[in-house]
């Protein structure tokens, strides 16, 4: 389908971008990779009447690491993740879930701040956003603010953005050394949106106990989602075959996935479970094979 008709502006500095935004109060979006806006607007999933490149934009596309956490600006894209060797050291959760977006089309031009702007419940950036504490540098015609990933998200392909909002940067906490983590998601095809996926980190305490323990879930409501109750079986305790069992169980009965297209959520409840006990096979290292 063809695209409807509509106004383009490629603005130099942010501050035109937002001007350009609030100009037309909630009739502009901003395009970043395009990779999601434009089948939507083929679709007519989205009507804007004007379209915002913020490709352009001077400083959006830096990866600052340093002791104080990982800075990733808006228009970081995948390929860009994927290629500096740098981040796969110095936050190795974010680069094994990234590897899972999309195809290489995709991954050249998709960026962070699109994905996380769209939130589609089963993506990947969003996940990773929301289990590690991550937080968002947004600018709008009112100034910066600061939000928290765990409060961006209000529903499928929604966020608490403004009309004359873009996000800037996500910040991620530094990642501490010793880390136990796993990445695991199932989807129909290689590149395809996940079914759903898993994401989940701790530390061993010097008595070989859990703590800190972060798990989060992408696929299973209409937003990614920590699950908490899962948190707080593991922390306190040591990894073994009963406890990674005892935290599927948990974790099946936290979520309520919908039916969609794609799955029942009776299937994604259950492969949430699975794949959590995949994810803290892995973080401990252990047989799950080992069960008596
Ligand atoms: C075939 C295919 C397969 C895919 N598979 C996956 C997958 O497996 N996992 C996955 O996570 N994604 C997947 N995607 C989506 C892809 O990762 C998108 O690139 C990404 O979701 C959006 O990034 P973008 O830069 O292309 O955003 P755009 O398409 O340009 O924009 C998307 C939305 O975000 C808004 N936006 C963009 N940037 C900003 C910003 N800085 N501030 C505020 N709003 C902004 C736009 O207004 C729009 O509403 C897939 C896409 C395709 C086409």
């Amino acid at each position: 389908m063809k695209l409807p008709s509509l106004d383009y502006t490629c603005p130099a500095t942010l501050a035109e971008a937002i001007a350009a935004l609030a100009d037309h109060n909630g009739d502009a979006k901003v395009i970043a990779g395009g990779q999601s806006l434009m089948p939507m607007l083929a679709f007519r999933l989205a009507a804007p009447k004007l379209l915002v490149d913020i490709g352009r934009l001077p400083g959006l596309d830096r990866i600052d690491i340093s002791e104080d956490g990982i800075d990733l600006g808006a228009l970081v894209t995948w390929r860009m993740i994927e290629r500096d060797a740098r981040l796969a050291q110095a936050h190795p959760l974010l680069a094994a879930a990234i590897a899972h977006v999309a195809h290489y089309q995709v991954r050249n031009r998709g960026t962070i701040g699109g994905s996380l702007a769209h939130a589609d419940p089963a993506a990947e950036m969003p996940g990773v956003a929301v289990t590690c504490d991550a937080v968002l540098t947004i600018a709008g015609a009112n100034g910066v603010r600061i939000v928290p990933a765990a409060g961006f998200f209000r529903g499928g392909l929604e966020t608490v953005l403004a009309p004359d909002e873009l996000i800037v940067s996500v910040r991620l906490p530094s990642w501490r050394r010793g880390r136990r983590w796993g990445f695991a998601e199932f989807a129909r095809r290689r590149g395809d949106f996940a079914l759903a996926g898993v994401a989940s980190y701790y530390h061993l305490d010097a008595q070989g106990e859990i703590c800190d323990a972060h798990a989060g879930v992408i696929g299973a409501a209409d937003r990614p989602l920590r699950l908490k109750e899962v948190e707080c079986v593991l922390n306190g305790q040591r990894p073994s075959v009963e406890l990674i069992r005892q935290a599927a169980d948990v974790a099946r009965s936290a979520i309520a996935p919908p039916d969609d297209i794609h799955a029942e959520g009776a299937y994604r409840r259950e492969l949430v479970g699975v794949l959590l006990e995949r994810v803290l096979a892995k973080a401990g290292d252990i047989d799950m094979s080992e069960a008596a």
